[in-house]
């Protein structure tokens, strides 16, 4: 398997430090020996690569922001390099990893008590044990204050009821951190596989997202320890501030999978014959697309490591994380296109990576807020007005119509 020489036009290697380099260079080889060669078969078949979760763990891949129990405490640009470089390889896995990182081991991390702490941040940060975040409900996806699923302090326990959809890793995890409403507003609570009334089932006919396990969580009477709740939540904002690590890690991703499709586009395009012996790449229709693939990369990756600064100099807005996932999201799965026309015929099938990227796009376009509720997000930054609920009408409505309260994402 040849090596991924990377995608760099503006030269953006010389804004980063060494060890930010050494880090991205360490999951660049690990995409191109361990990933590149069994991904396909994975996203044939459907199948979450197990295989590669106790090898990430020893890259300290999971939880690389946390600085104790062993972990390497790195920076908001090394993370987003890994985040890059692992969706560069598939964004089923990048997922994976995001879920892990910013979805289960921060909030036990940020809002767990000490208990919580110890017993589950060493087993996920080896893979040993693995996580999902149960937030989305069959009728609520943007609008996760909307959310029936509720737990009730009965005695010394807390009983949950509801059910949860979309949940990544649901069925493989050994641990699950699930958002209810309680009398006091919407709390986390860490729920172990095997807890009576706690069922999953995955999800099936998905055509994205193949490596990855999507699945449903349901909640019958399940009683759970009162010291299951996660101490430091007060309401959905908690929820909200785990999105958004994941979704700035999901910025940078975005450019992984377009550095992935543009360069396989380049390298086809100049091998590829047509028309008196030349190579595709010599037409200037091969070449406009190719000319904006790069320009947008670009503007990306500067996008990316701007984000990252701010996030280390602890200025990073939530705004800030919206403009990153949505441009660098919408960039992958435009390169995706002009990829998939480069390639022809061979667009289509999996000897190459383009259509399992394009295909992979959709759901990261839609997942951590879709394109269009960040552009909301965005809006209301710059305006100070929120547009998330219908305007009111002018005159009454015959039937009154309850808008669902929270904040959207
Ligand atoms: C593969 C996959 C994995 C996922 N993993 C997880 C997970 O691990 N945990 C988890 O909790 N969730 C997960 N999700 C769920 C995901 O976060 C939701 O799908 C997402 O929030 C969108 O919700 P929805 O699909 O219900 O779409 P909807 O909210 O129904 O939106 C449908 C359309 O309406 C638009 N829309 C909605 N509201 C507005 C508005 N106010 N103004 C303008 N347009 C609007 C949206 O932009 C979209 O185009 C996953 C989803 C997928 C596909």
């Amino acid at each position: 398997m040849s090596r991924f020489p990377g995608v760099d036009f503006l030269d953006v290697d010389t804004l980063l430090t060494e060890e930010e380099r050494m880090v991205r260079d360490t999951v660049r080889a690990f995409v191109d020996d361990k990933v590149k060669p069994i991904i396909e078969e994975h996203h044939r078949e459907g199948r979450t690569p197990l295989a590669l979760v106790p090898e990430m763990g020893a890259l300290n891949l999971f939880g690389a922001s946390i600085s104790e129990y062993g972990l390497p405490g790195l920076g908001g640009v090394a993370y987003g390099l890994i985040m890059q470089e692992l969706e560069r390889g598939d964004s089923g896995l990048r997922s994976f990893v995001s879920v892990q990182s910013s979805l289960v081991m921060y909030p036990i991390y940020a809002f767990g008590s000490q208990e919580q702490k110890d017993k589950w941040i060493p087993r996920l940060a080896t893979g040993e044990a693995i996580g999902c975040f149960g937030l989305t409900e069959p009728d609520f996806g943007s609008n996760p204050g909307g959310m029936r699923t509720t737990a009730k302090k009965v005695g010394n326990e807390w009983v949950l009821n509801g059910s949860k959809q979309w949940i990544t890793n649901g069925t493989l995890a050994d641990v699950a951190v699930v958002w209810a409403k309680t009398e006091d507003g919407v709390r986390g609570f860490v729920v172990e596989k095997g807890t009576p009334g706690f069922t999953s089932s995955d999800q099936h006919g998905k055509f994205s997202l193949r490596a990855s396990t999507t699945s449903e969580l349901g909640f019958h009477d399940c009683r759970i320890p009162a010291d299951a709740i996660l101490p430091k939540t007060t309401g959905l904002k908690n929820a909200l501030m785990c999105l958004n690590q994941a979704r700035y890690g999901i910025a940078w991703g975005g450019i992984g999978s377009a550095m992935e499709t543009y360069y396989t586009a380049l390298e086809y395009s100049k091998e590829r014959i047509q028309f008196s012996g030349q190579p595709i790449a010599s037409h200037q229709l091969v070449q406009e697309k190719l000319a904006w693939m790069i320009t947008e990369i670009s503007k990306g990756q500067l996008l990316s490591i701007q984000l990252g600064r701010l996030k280390d100099a602890d200025k990073l807005k939530h705004w800030h994380v919206s403009m990153g996932k949505r441009n660098n999201v919408w960039v992958a799965r435009e390169c995706a296109k002009l990829a998939r026309e480069i390639l022809g015929a061979n667009g289509i099938v999996d000897d190459y990576p383009v259509i399992r990227h394009m295909l992979n796009i959709e759901s990261v376009y839609t997942y951590e807020g879709t394109h269009d509720i960040h552009g909301l997000i965005i809006g209301e930054a710059v305006t100070g007005i929120p547009s998330y609920n219908p305007p009111e009408r002018s005159e009454k409505p015959a039937k009154k119509v309850e808008t669902p309260v929270g904040a959207a994402r």
